[in-house]
């Protein structure tokens, strides 16, 4: 066992980002890193072309996003190798990442303007004269910085509801998938050939820094909680707004009257799938004491079938970012030190840059394992005497992005105590799928949310009219009231209000 492996870390070559497979270390492409002179420049560009795109309407946005959903459509299998090639993701995997990713692109073009068009809104009694109108307006160039666990699903989360919205968008992926994020913008700009659009930035760190303090109209940022804490305070000196999808620590609970194939089912995917590396991953499960033995073994019964490599067909992939091996290996040490065992893996199972499946039971509720996020492919099995106990557990983190309920009898009303911004009953993970419903967390999860209605609205800001239809009958906004008309106000708010 190595303590550092590092064949898929990045590297900068004579201002160059090369990014390669996290375990073979093959190179998957060579992108210019953007100065910040380069990523000022995009910003500036984006604003012409997102007047321009802003111009162009609803209606003929809807149609490029189509065309551009489409074509995704075709190019599946390219995309994929990407994802592939420099984050280590199963093909399969990647797929279904992209399938998901493009049903996104074609719903926010489709409902960007029921959501955001100009619509009459019912007045007030008292200024009956005027008639009330809202539409939601593009902020005009949109910064997004972007992870590299779902390089196409996390970024067009809020790329494709900013352009839906008539913003331009200058994007920053990860280091880790530079491939992937230039395949987005490429494809874009053969949809979309006469204006900037969608530009891309590469490079490190400070070049997501940079981009943050571009003079960008919003900053739209998913990845740790870490930095989504830098991003606020470096966008709180131009009170540049800030959309922040973080970290999670998602706890599924069992209820007594779950179906035990099903949550088991859906906890081995829910916490293994992208080898754990999911914002919405679960990494906690609460069990009620009566069925948490049946389910135990049939999770590990699941987990055991698993195969873990960098064949495309593998289950689980390598650990895309070689520092997150320390990471879980701090975790599993922590839990196994604190009195937990590991009915499945444990610390012989983490052979960089691949960690096979672990499972860990009787783990202390304040150990880093239960409370902080591991981005592995672990899982903790918590007895619980029944669901109140399971919530109460799951919601004492700072945390609350997703998570799970399996039960019969009471599954809505579980899921409902729970505090994190989505949950699915009798699924893992179903929520990020349905491109109608809102995405984001609370608490260290993050601020707003991309998806749905609520993620159009994100990126737009809304901007209220008021028409004079006709003369005021009560001039109450206006010096020229007379005492008896002050007298006639107060009556009316008694009426109305009493
Ligand atoms: P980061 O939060 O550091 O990176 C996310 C994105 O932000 C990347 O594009 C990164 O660029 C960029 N970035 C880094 N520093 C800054 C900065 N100061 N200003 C602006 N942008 C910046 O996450 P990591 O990739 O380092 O992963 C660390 C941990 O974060 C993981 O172990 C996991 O726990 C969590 N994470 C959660 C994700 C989620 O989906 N919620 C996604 C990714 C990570 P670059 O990659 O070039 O450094």
């Amino acid at each position: 066992m190595t303590a550092t492996f590092s064949p898929g870390a990045p590297t900068i070559d004579e201002g160059t980002l090369v990014s390669t497979h996290p375990a073979t270390g093959v190179e998957a492409g060579r992108f210019p890193v953007a100065t910040p002179e380069a990523v000022r420049a995009a910003v500036e560009r984006g604003r012409t072309a997102g007047a321009w795109w802003a111009g162009l309407g609803f209606a003929a946005r809807r149609g490029r996003l189509k065309r551009w959903a489409s074509l995704l459509a075709d190019r599946m299998d390219t995309v994929a190798a990407a994802i592939n090639a420099e984050g280590g993701k199963p093909v399969a995997e990647a797929i279904v990442e992209l399938f998901a990713a493009i049903d996104h692109i074609s719903w926010a073009g489709r409902n960007a303007e029921r959501v955001l068009g100009m619509r009459r809104v019912k007045g007030s009694l008292a200024l009956l004269e005027h008639a009330a109108y809202l539409e939601y307006q593009p902020f005009g160039v949109i910064g997004v910085i972007g992870p590299w666990n779902y390089p196409v699903f996390t970024p067009i989360g809020s790329i494709a509801y900013a352009l839906a919205a008539g913003n331009a968008v200058v994007f920053k992926p990860s280091e880790y998938t530079p491939a992937t994020g230039q395949l987005l913008a490429d494809t874009f700009a053969e949809i979309v050939p006469e204006h900037p659009v969608l530009q891309i930035v590469h490079g490190l760190g400070d070049v997501g820094a940079v981009l943050t303090r571009s003079g960008v109209d919003k900053i739209a940022f998913t990845g740790s909680t870490r930095t989504g804490r830098k991003i606020m305070a470096a966008a709180a000196e131009t009170l540049t707004p800030i959309l922040l999808e973080c970290g999670g620590k998602d706890a599924m609970i069992v209820d007594a009257d779950a179906d035990l194939d099903a949550a088991a089912s859906a906890a081995a995917w829910g916490g293994l799938t992208n080898a754990g590396q999911t914002c919405i991953g679960i990494e906690r499960v609460y069990v009620v004491d009566a069925v948490h033995d049946t389910f135990l073994a049939k999770l590990v019964e699941r987990a055991t079938a698993l195969t873990v490599g960098s064949e495309p067909d593998a289950d689980i992939g390598p650990i895309t970012m070689p520092s997150q091996i320390e990471v879980i290996r701090r975790h599993v040490t922590d839990a196994l030190d604190r009195g937990g065992h590991a009915v499945l893996g444990g610390l012989d199972a983490i052979n960089p840059p691949y960690v096979q499946p672990t499972i860990l039971t009787g783990v202390p509720e304040d150990s880093v394992a239960v409370r902080e996020e591991t981005f592995g492919p672990t899982l903790t099995v918590t007895r619980v005497a029944d669901a109140d106990e399971a919530v109460t557990l799951a919601n004492a983190l700072p945390y609350g992005l997703g998570g799970s309920v399996f039960a019969g009898r009471n599954g809505m009303r579980i899921a409902r105590r729970l505090r994190s911004g989505m949950t699915s009953v009798n699924a893992a993970l179903a929520f990020a799928g349905v491109p109608g419903l809102p995405f984001g967390g609370v608490g260290d999860s993050g601020i707003g949310r991309i998806h749905g209605d609520d993620g159009l609205r994100e990126f737009a800001r809304p901007k209220a009219i008021t028409r004079r239809r006709m003369r005021s009958i009560l001039p109450a906004m206006s010096f020229e009231r007379t005492p008896k008309q002050v007298e006639l106000i107060k009556r009316i708010a008694r009426t109305l209000h009493r």
